[in-house]
């Protein structure tokens, strides 16, 4: 049994203050939440504060992305995926879409930080997802199937077990156009046979598959009655308490 997780993408939104003011209003409004996981994403300089507040309460908290290396270095700039465990981080988004985008991030170097996640005891939320323009040409299943072979190259079934996937098409991000829970459903069944391909039918069952793309309080049960669909990344509705606890409560 895949226990769904819930995850708020709170991307560069936030001053310090806004975001503990959001965390303490979300904590009494998830504190019955037992049938999934809560994690938001703040900014980095929100993060330690914001999981000491929530220290002792069922939300995890995430950084949003964490450098490819885990040692001291010159770096500038960076943030390793240590840093993110030492102020209370337990998990860790890499590869979003944005950072794909507009970042230069690649298949190798989500899997350079997925590994340095996991070196650090964290869980890594590896994000994958086609452009419109290759959904339109036939092309998202192997898009997705290469980004998957990539990011998840050499790691060990051991290693998927703190490996969540979430499947964001680009087209659905911030568009308030999700994918139909059918589109969603097919495509999370691509994954899960390309993890069986990879890893093999255990770490496929086991493996949570998120869904990313303009989810709402009205769209996430339907999304959630899916077969594949193990829970939701969520950017814009995150931010308010209400509407991403109306998410997390969607029994
Ligand atoms: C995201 O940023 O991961 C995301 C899915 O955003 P939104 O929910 O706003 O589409």
């Amino acid at each position: 049994m895949r226990k769904p997780v819930i995850a708020g993408n709170w991307k560069m939104y936030k001053l310090l203050g806004q975001a503990v003011d959001t965390a303490l209003a979300l904590k009494p409004l998830v504190a019955n939440a037992s049938h999934c996981e809560v994690v938001i994403a703040p900014v980095f300089t929100a993060l330690k504060t914001v999981a000491d507040r929530l220290d002792g309460s069922n939300i995890a908290v995430a950084g949003q992305d964490c450098a490819v290396q885990n040692e001291f270095g010159a770096h500038t700039g960076e943030v390793s995926a240590a840093m993110l465990n030492d102020v209370g981080c337990s998990h860790v988004i890499i590869g979003h879409s944005e950072r794909r985008q507009f970042y230069g991030e690649t298949d190798g170097s989500v899997n350079r930080k997925a590994q340095a996640a996991l070196a650090s005891g964290m869980t890594a939320i590896v994000c994958v997802g086609e452009q419109l323009a290759e959904r339109e040409a036939g092309n998202a299943d192997a898009v997705v199937k290469a980004q998957l072979t990539g990011s998840l190259a050499g790691l060990t079934v051991s290693d998927m077990e703190r490996i969540i996937i979430a499947y964001e098409p680009v087209w659905a991000i911030g568009t308030g156009k999700t994918a139909t829970p059918e589109q969603a459903q097919e495509m999370h069944g691509h994954i899960r046979r390309t993890v069986a391909g990879s890893h093999g039918e255990g770490v496929a069952k086991a493996v949570r598959i998120l869904y990313g793309g303009s989810v709402k309080p009205d769209n996430i049960s339907s999304l959630m009655a899916q077969d594949d669909i193990d829970g939701a990344l969520v950017g814009g509705a995150s931010l308010e308490a209400e509407s991403f606890a109306s998410i997390v409560n969607y029994k």
